[in-house]
């Protein structure tokens, strides 16, 4: 676990191939996402901040909600309810959020961006004043799972085109996975990708996934875990 400043009201926590973030305002501080096998998360964004503490998970997978435990509430897509308690058998208080709720940290206001796709409530948030989004899987340059019951290309691709209207608003994304940060051009290039495995023009490579057969597209700009 490493924690490393980004500016004054930023932090990302890497954690063994996944990362969070804490994000201050005036008022209190935002959790995005609670780690993988860091399970104290509550209390590193305590060792950094002075302020309340609030969480929001991106999504319900395992590598996300290390530290949920921690908290009563937490901000979530309920669509994302399935994978979150009856899947990742996790527990806890969901506050929902849908799209374009906003959380005001205080001179600093937050807005929600559903990305279905990846799984069924995906979120990203957009930090207008900074110019930032925080993606969560969906926007990254490492591997993008794809494989298996929730998760779904096409409403993928249309999470990539529904992007594109926000891209007036940031300069720069931090994933929670692959080399942070990317710039906005990575978009794009995750979008031919999705649109040429879903039009069967890329043949991919065979593998498994702790006993799941897969099967791999590596586009160059990311690779996608999908379904064989
Ligand atoms: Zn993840």
């Amino acid at each position: 676990m490493e924690i490393i400043q980004i500016d004054d009201t930023t932090w990302r926590i890497e954690d063994s191939g996944v990362r969070f973030f804490l994000l201050s305002g005036t008022q209190k501080a935002l959790l995005i996402d609670s780690g993988m096998q860091v399970h104290n998360a509550r209390e590193i964004a305590e060792s950094l901040v002075s302020l309340p503490i609030e969480l929001l998970n991106t999504h319900g997978d395992i590598d996300h909600v290390g530290s949920n435990r921690e908290f009563d509430r937490f901000y979530m897509n309920p669509a994302e309810a399935s994978n979150y308690y009856h899947t990742q058998k996790q527990t806890g208080t969901m506050v929902p959020v849908s799209d374009g709720d906003k959380i005001d940290l205080g001179e600093r206001e937050l807005e929600i961006i559903t990305l279905p796709g990846h799984t069924p409530g995906s979120i990203a948030v957009l930090d207008r004043k900074n110019r930032v989004l925080i993606s969560g899987d969906p926007i990254q340059d490492g591997s993008i799972f794809m494989f298996g019951i929730q998760r779904e290309m096409h409403a993928y691709l249309l999470s990539l085109e529904k992007l594109e209207r926000y891209l007036p608003y940031f300069d720069t994304i931090y994933p929670s996975h692959g080399s942070f940060p990317v710039k906005p051009d990575l978009i794009p290039l995750l979008q031919e990708g999705a649109k040429q495995i879903l039009a069967g023009n890329l043949s991919g490579d065979t593998a498994e996934f702790h006993g799941t057969k897969i099967k791999v597209y590596d586009i160059g700009a990311a690779k996608f875990l999908c379904d064989q």
